[in-house]
């Protein structure tokens, strides 16, 4: 990660919620839903002892973060990465409650994550970890609690694992309280790919405003995982060009454009990108001469040291904040559209939530199904912020967290506001001066 001036003493939670609060005076809210959006509801970290290989005993330090559940029972994944923290735990889970809002779905936000590199385990010792983060955070979960599902490394036999063993202490199937499932065992058609789906659903509107065809538009794609593999493969796949994809590792550019299936092959086969095109740098990928840019690893990636040298006239988040305060406005000053992360990455909860409303349900939708709902869910809430962005002139992050704070605002005043509470103390008054009625 870059150590630039944006990246200060402030932590990423406070970083975010500073942006939650900037945003909020775009927001037609009573100001006591910042009040109540300043803390999570709860944050509960656990010690996973987890038996290895060799024998020997390695104890993970893990999270859940309850953040809002006003609007429905917390959601959001869990992450198993090194540089996990509770400052980066609850920023997701905040991210997850406005982003649940912004695509207008029953639940409110959570998140989750175990400080671990998978890639030094064995895959028994990934599913001891999984099933004991799961022991270690049952109380808190649940259909109508709260609902985990997958995140930066991990997916859907990760969240096999979960749901068996929340089952097994439970003594009774619950397989809504997961989300993100292998199909058959309770997982829905077209949540493998549907985080990348809904930003490709957005891009596709974004492509009909700007009368795009296809074949002209290059594309970098900054993380190939579950969100960057699926990306490029929905764009490849439309005639789009994608020119650069990039691992934890460095990337490659062909600005030709890229045989994206076997990228995928070969990464999936050989756990790595094949040698082909140029060697770069994630940080040359970010700087290339694209058109669309797509950063689908992790946060703090486009920062005040490097957005002036971004060249593509749209960034689409499937990261969850790759884009700091700073470089936002460096982006915005230069007319570059960022589709923020809480509406261009939303299409894998939107899918999760089909996937909790089939296991609560037992009937089960085919795949045109979900694509169908998946596209009417993207089109209508990137209008809604698209417009909002245009009537107050603001940027789309700032739109959409407008959007989501007033959704959230009015299910917390719901709750009871001040001004519920100031008539019974007139009346107080009035009944302590002798007043009658
Ligand atoms: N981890 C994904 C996200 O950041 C999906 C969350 C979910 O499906 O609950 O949006």
């Amino acid at each position: 990660m870059s150590g630039t001036n944006d990246l200060n003493d402030r932590d990423l939670f406070q970083r975010s919620l500073d942006r939650v609060r900037h945003a909020a005076s775009h927001a037609h809210i009573d100001p006591e839903t910042l009040v109540r959006l300043s803390l999570p509801r709860r944050v509960l970290e656990v010690a996973i002892p987890v038996r290895m290989d060799d024998g020997s005993l390695k104890v993970f330090r893990g999270y859940r973060v309850q953040y809002d559940d006003s609007r429905g029972p917390f959601k959001g994944g869990i992450r198993f990465h090194p540089s996990v923290d509770l400052a980066e735990v609850k920023s997701l889970a905040l991210w997850m409650a406005l982003k649940c809002a912004v695509v207008d779905i029953p639940f409110g936000g959570g998140k989750g994550g175990v400080e671990v590199d998978p890639r030094d385990l064995s895959h028994a010792e990934v599913e001891r970890l999984a099933r004991g983060y799961v022991r270690a955070i049952a109380d808190v979960i649940g259909v109508d609690r709260d609902v985990p599902a997958p995140d930066v490394y991990t997916n859907a036999r990760t969240m096999a694992w979960m749901a068996d063993e929340y089952s097994t202490l439970m003594r009774r199937l619950e397989p809504g309280v997961i989300t993100g499932k292998p199909v058959g065992r309770g997982g829905s058609l077209g949540r493998d790919d549907a985080t990348a789906r809904g930003g490709y659903y957005v891009l596709e509107e974004i492509g009909r405003q700007r009368n795009w065809q296809p074949a002209e538009i290059r594309v970098a794609i900054q993380g190939f995982g579950n969100a960057g593999q699926h990306a490029a493969r929905l764009l490849h796949a439309d005639g789009y060009r994608v020119v650069a994809v990039s691992d934890s590792r460095g990337g490659v550019y062909v600005p030709e454009g890229l045989d994206v299936p076997a990228m995928i092959a070969h990464k999936r086969d050989q756990r790595a990108l094949p040698a082909v095109g140029t060697a770069i740098t994630n940080e040359e990928l970010l700087a290339l001469d694209v058109d669309v840019l797509v950063p689908a690893a992790l946060e703090d990636q486009l920062t005040a040291a490097n957005a002036a040298d971004v060249k593509a006239a749209v960034v689409v988040e499937l990261a969850n904040g790759p884009t700091t305060a700073e470089a936002d406005r460096i982006l915005h000053g230069k007319g570059t559209l960022v589709v923020p992360d809480v509406l261009a990455n939303a299409g894998g909860v939107t899918v999760s939530w089909f996937e909790w409303l089939q296991n609560r349900s037992g009937s089960y939708w085919v795949l045109d199904e979900v694509h169908d709902k998946l596209r009417a869910t993207m089109r209508q809430q990137f209008e809604i912020v698209h417009a909002r962005m245009t009537a107050d002139d603001i940027p789309m992050r700032d739109a959409a967290y407008a959007v989501a704070l007033e959704r959230l605002g009015a299910a917390l005043t719901a709750g009871g506001t001040a001004a519920d509470f100031q008539p019974r103390q007139a009346e107080r008054q009035r009944v302590a001066a002798g007043a009658k009625g």
